[in-house]
């Protein structure tokens, strides 16, 4: 993962004990002990996750958790509440303020691996460097290879973004905008057609293995990565 993980805990050997696991595990981290800290944190780059005491001193993390969550840029950043309280109370009051996910003290480092990257894979799954397949397609995001029926594949960075967003988004219709979000980002400038420019090339680098029809443009909506044929439409 290229980005980081934010770690708001007071308590010193729990923060260092998931920041050891979290290094472990291949993920980069900040910490915070207290709200103040936390909040100087949350600039840009954004952390990709926030890993949130729920009893900090100066204030309750759930509260921050919900004013992260009506933030215009700070709402899309997924949120794992870390807590000693295992009462459905509390998992309702957390849940309301739009936590992603809880993890209960205390807790092995393989769980808090788990949770961490069952939510990254359900928010933003580009961010695991896990290797995908798709109909004999293979893409490694650590190496950046690409294969096809393992012969390697030559991509363009752009295009290799728009691959591997597709590949871990797939069989779901995406608008030009929505892609450009995902894969050029939100606060780049970039015209609609710029994305048929960057389809374009990937279907035709991927079009050697008759693999071209995985990019199916639907009318009117976007585009689609799909394993299912439908029938031919030119763009
Ligand atoms: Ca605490």
């Amino acid at each position: 993962m290229s980005g980081y993980i934010l770690v708001v805990e007071d308590e010193t050997p729990i923060r260092e004990m998931i920041t050891f696991v979290l290094e472990q595990n291949g993920f980069n981290s900040v910490e915070a002990i207290d709200i103040k800290e936390a909040k100087e944190r949350i600039v840009e780059p954004y952390p990709d996750l926030i890993l949130l005491d729920w009893m900090l001193p100066g204030g309750s993390g759930v509260k921050l958790a919900k004013e992260l969550k009506q933030g215009e840029y700070s709402r899309n950043i997924p949120i794992i509440m870390l807590t000693a309280r295992a009462d459905e109370d509390d998992k309702v009051k957390g849940l309301d303020a739009g936590v992603d996910d809880y993890v209960t003290k205390p807790f092995s480092p393989k769980e808090l691996i788990a949770r961490i990257k069952a939510v990254i894979r359900r928010v933003s799954p580009t961010l695991l460097a896990e290797k995908v397949e798709f109909h004999g397609l293979k893409l490694d995001p650590v190496s950046h290879h690409v294969t096809i029926n393992e012969e390697a594949l030559d991509l363009g960075p752009t295009e290799f973004r728009l691959l591997h967003f597709f590949m871990t988004h797939t069989e779901r219709v995406y608008s030009r905008e929505q892609l450009l979000d995902n894969v050029w980002g939100t606060n780049v400038y970039v015209e609609d057609r710029t994305v048929d420019v960057h389809i374009r090339r990937l279907r035709k680098a991927i079009s050697g293995a008759g693999h071209e029809d995985f990019i199916q443009t639907v009318r009117g909506a976007g585009y689609r990565f799909s394993g299912k044929t439908v029938q031919k439409s030119k763009n």
